[in-house]
């Protein structure tokens, strides 16, 4: 199959559909892959990588998308995207169509057959293809909280980790899901002093194993959530509850009773946030102050990482990739139901029933 890679056209998007070790293994297995000038060049992926990984370099996207039987990219196409794509071409990148009635009206007029990464489920459940930027999102959570408590940036000026004679600083996570116990992880590491709260009391029993009583599991009520937030230096929220906005476990009454000089991180914003104060924010202004709490409340934070985040994902893309590249889309999707789960748009029909549904659309 002839597979394209082209250049991602978002704002502040530095992330690559294919690395050059996801092109070597699609040509070793005797694919073709065409790959737009400079995809990778703002993190460190050169076109010489890809051309050593066997990779054809084009100079536009027009070609990419006038050529290959499959386009592999990271973000949902935007509109002069979906006007490039044509009858029966694979679509493979992340979708996000129910909010989105415009992008789905495009990928619906131009026939293509359009993969979502973030509906593909996996064989012991999960979303396993938005699993790798919960995690990157967690860890970031910790770095970015600890260099907005710093006075420059707005915060009280603490050291998350204390120093010999000094206490630490206590982290509140709540939510013990991807964001949260890989934000848990980073907290622990950073020699902080930390409590995770979840409504899963076995997901708390878990962690209860693994941390002991280097960490402190509370079950998710307003009470708990009141107290762990007045103690906090820093509260980073990762709550989902799936198919629903987030709730707004953190009332705007809280923050204003916070320690002066806090800061908390919204990793759940994109579903609309679990702090009432919330609203989302940009990696140029990611900031602002609500009471004198430093709110941190960016919707892609791993865009800000794009190297790793490129990595992370590909490891998750690759194998379907490969399928499909393999044995065609009907073939790959028909072997594999979890595959069959990304299907959201295809030859004009939507095919995935909480899109068709949020939509309008006959399923
Ligand atoms: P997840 O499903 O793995 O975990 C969510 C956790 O929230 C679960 O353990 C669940 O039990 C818990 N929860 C639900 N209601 C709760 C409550 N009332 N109190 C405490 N815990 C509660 O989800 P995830 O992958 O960790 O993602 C969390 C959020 O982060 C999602 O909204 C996701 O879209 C978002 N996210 C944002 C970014 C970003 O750049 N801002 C990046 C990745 C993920």
């Amino acid at each position: 199959m002839l597979v394209g890679v082209p250049k991602e056209i978002k704002n502040q998007e530095s992330r690559v559909g294919l690395t050059p070790a996801s092109v070597k293994e699609l040509t070793l297995r005797g694919h073709q892959v065409l790959v737009q000038t400079n995809a990778g060049t703002a993190i460190g992926l050169t076109d010489a990588m890809y051309l050593g990984a066997g990779a054809s370099i084009v100079d536009t996207a027009k070609e990419v998308f006038a050529r290959a039987e499959m386009i592999v990219k990271v973000k949902e196409p935007q509109a002069q995207e979906c006007a490039m794509l044509h009858e029966d071409q694979i679509l493979y990148t992340y979708l996000h169509l129910a909010p989105d009635p415009e992008q789905t009206r495009a990928l619906m007029a131009s026939g293509a057959v359009c993969l979502a990464y973030e509906t593909i489920t996996g064989a012991n459940g999960g979303l396993p293809l938005l699993a790798p930027m919960s995690e990157v999102a967690g860890r970031m959570a910790i770095q970015a909280g600890a260099a907005h408590l710093e006075k420059s940036k707005g915060g009280m000026g603490l050291l998350l980790g204390g120093v010999p004679g000094v206490a630490p600083g206590h982290i509140a996570i709540i939510g013990a899901g991807v964001v949260g116990t890989n934000a848990l992880q980073m907290a622990v590491g950073i020699g902080a002093r930390v409590t995770i709260l979840d409504k899963n009391i076995d997901r708390l029993r878990q962690l209860d194993l693994i941390y002991g009583n280097r960490v402190a599991t509370r079950y998710s009520n307003a009470h708990s959530i009141e107290e762990a937030v007045f103690d906090a230096d820093l509260v980073v929220g990762g709550v989902l509850v799936p198919g629903a906005a987030a709730p707004k476990l953190v009332t705007a009454a809280m923050i204003a009773r916070m320690k002066p000089g806090a800061v908390v991180v919204d990793v759940a914003i994109d579903q609309g946030g679990c702090f009432e104060t919330s609203h989302a924010t940009t990696h140029e202004q990611p900031t602002y102050v609500v009471d004198g709490v430093v709110h941190y409340c960016v919707a892609n934070m791993p865009g800000a990482v794009a190297r790793t985040s490129t990595f992370a994902l590909n490891n998750a893309t690759i194998a379907h990739a490969l399928a499909l590249a393999d044995k065609g889309w009907r073939r790959a999707v028909a072997a594999n139901p979890h595959l069959k789960q990304g299907l959201n748009v295809c030859h004009g029909h939507v095919t995935y029933e909480a899109v068709a549904h949020a939509l309008g659309y006959t399923y």
